[in-house]
């Protein structure tokens, strides 16, 4: 499940492809969102909120993605005639003149005024990836949520969306094995949550900012722990191990070193 770095990414290809033109192109393959259309409007920029992309328009909408599992926005130079794109994953299509965005296997796609963002976001903990005075508050805010999140795993409250939004499975390890916690600790006996978040924030911040060459929010894959399951941790040599963290029928892998992350 892409998490709030890749979000970020694609945030930023939404915005560079199809800000401040006009759109030529607008299809909405879902059933709530079939009668909308954006041809004719310019997009005001892509924002991303946790695992949200919120796509601004000049008429007082909003088109709102969300990628679930697999969920993913691709650009492409817009081709005349234009691409039938009838593949079942492509769930939505927008183009200006240069740029074509496709949408595949997104997980919810809705359309509502840009009024209604926060109610729509209303369910979610602070943004991670916000910035500069933004972030402090929303570091000082999901410590506070997470503190308050007595007598559950600390693994299980960073994957909460309620807490904060943003971190998936890779951010949950590899933010616990620098500060050498295991995921399994409960929440009152860990020291200090900011700075967990703050090194959450920070590590995806990095994976967003960092140079790719396909600018279809591919991540850089250099992790300590998540994905290395049986491979020394570099820490200490220990192999990294992986269990299930989460309540019953919601369980996410959680990879950490058993050794350096003591319970
Ligand atoms: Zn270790």
């Amino acid at each position: 499940m892409p998490e709030g770095d890749v979000l970020a990414r694609l945030a930023r290809l939404l915005t560079r492809s199809l800000a401040d033109q006009v759109l030529v192109r607008s299809d909405l393959r879902w059933p709530e969102a079939a009668g909308a259309d954006f041809t004719g409007r310019r997009s005001t920029g892509t924002v991303s909120y946790g695992k949200h992309l919120l796509t601004r328009f000049d008429d007082g909408r909003t088109l709102h993605t969300h990628m679930r599992m697999d969920g993913v926005w691709r650009a492409r130079t817009t081709r005349t005639p234009p691409e039938p794109l009838r593949q079942p994953r492509v769930r939505a299509v927008l183009a200006t003149q240069q740029w074509t965005c496709v949408g595949e296997q997104l997980g919810m796609l809705t359309v509502l005024r840009t009024r209604d963002e926060a109610r729509l976001l209303s369910h979610l903990g602070p943004n991670l990836m916000a910035q500069g005075e933004a972030l402090d508050a929303a570091l000082d805010l999901a410590a506070a949520n997470f503190t308050r999140s007595r007598g559950r795993p600390a693994g299980e409250v960073l994957l909460d969306q309620s807490v904060a939004a943003g971190i998936g499975t890779i951010y949950l390890a590899e933010t616990l094995w620098r500060h050498q916690i295991s995921p399994w600790r409960m929440v009152e006996l860990v020291p200090d949550a900011r700075a967990l978040y703050a090194t959450a924030a920070a590590l995806m911040r990095r994976s967003a900012d960092a140079p790719t060459l396909t600018a279809t929010g591919s991540r850089e894959q250099s992790t300590h722990v998540h994905g290395r399951e049986g491979l020394a941790c570099a820490r200490c040599g220990t192999p990294i191990a992986m269990a299930s963290i989460g309540p019953s029928a919601m369980e996410r892998p959680a990879f950490h070193c058993p050794a350096c992350q003591p319970g």
